[in-house]
């Protein structure tokens, strides 16, 4: 799968190459798992655009605004990224990185560094997500649930950034946020509303290795019950295949309506054959088929039986 965004990179590249920064990216596929990067085209000018639509798009913003000590840089970025002075993006673990145009069209390599999270901080959100498919799935639909962040946190993970947590590196010597390196938060945030697994690669993990390493938790979560099943067999609950389930929904037809409701609730059906006829009701016809008198049918019954007449033996005498 990287090599499609290999493509996209190597196409856009050559459009929105910039002669002395282009080596800025080259370090692209080289030394990381073909799973570590992914490069994103430079965006077209989009001017009077928002940046982030979503809310997770939009936290991210929010930890740049925070961390941010001049709002004049913030402004510059915004501007920069807006009129597409923002070169291509690559994205690895703990780094994104872009060549970043001022006005005048001098390059700058910019960095925004955030920090991964240790394999520790992994296993406790695969433990989590691996029990919780619908997190996986709205993922898979490019989506990500505020339940899913909180439920991370829950387990000690923190996936978003927050104040501080959006580090500065440009060319351009700036000690804080510069202009290149809040437009290129800018710029990532646009990422980051398509795709959420962009933010999981910036935190250390590639989207195939996750999903890889998901089923593979997946699978062990169920075979595990055959041995340590004891004696509570139906403590192990059948599963349902969380994409099957999810595709599902998609598929079979909606419910039906409910029936209309009567106008005012009618006498609920008495299966008491002892307490007093409501009016108008047959008395002796129920009546005759109470226990202890006899009834129509045991009274009539030996009569009418052919058994008592047609199989009886001829006489002998
Ligand atoms: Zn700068």
């Amino acid at each position: 799968m990287s090599d499609a965004y290999d493509e996209t990179y190597d196409e856009a590249h050559e459009d929105s190459r910039i002669d002395d920064g282009g080596d800025a990216l080259t370090g692209h596929g080289a030394s990381a798992g073909q799973d570590n990067e992914r490069t994103f085209a430079a965006l077209p000018p989009a001017h009077g655009r928002g940046f982030a639509e979503t809310w997770w798009g939009q936290a991210w913003l929010k930890a740049l605004e925070d961390t941010a000590l001049d709002l004049q840089q913030l402004k510059a970025g915004r501007r920069l990224a807006r009129a597409g002075h923002v070169g291509a993006v690559s994205v690895r673990p703990g780094r994104i990185t872009a060549v970043v145009q001022d006005k005048d069209r001098t390059p700058h390599r910019s960095d925004v560094l955030l920090q991964e999270l240790s394999d520790d901080e992994w296993d406790r959100f695969l433990g989590m997500a691996v029990e919780r498919a619908g997190h996986i799935a709205a993922l898979l639909d490019r989506e990500m649930p505020p339940h899913l962040v909180e439920d991370a946190a829950a387990a000690g993970v923190e996936l978003l950034p927050g104040i501080g947590d959006l580090e500065p590196e440009c060319d351009c010597d700036a000690w804080d946020h510069c202009g290149h390196t809040a437009a290129l938060c800018y710029q990532v945030a646009r990422l980051l509303d398509q795709d959420p697994f962009v933010l999981l690669l910036m935190r250390g993990r590639g989207e195939r290795e996750l999903l890889d390493e998901l089923q593979v938790r997946s699978v062990a979560q169920q075979s595990a019950p055959d041995s340590s099943q004891g004696e509570a067999p139906e403590a192990a609950q059948e599963g349902v295949d969380a994409a099957e389930a999810y595709a599902d929904g998609a598929v079979l037809p909606p419910l039906p309506e409910p029936p209309v409701l009567p106008a005012e609730p009618g006498l609920p059906p008495s299966l008491d054959t002892e307490v007093e006829p409501a009016p108008g009701v047959d008395v002796p016809a129920r009546s005759s088929w109470r226990p202890g008198r006899r009834s129509r049918r045991t009274g009539c019954w030996p009569k009418r039986s052919p058994l008592g007449t047609t199989s009886s033996p001829p006489s002998r005498g």
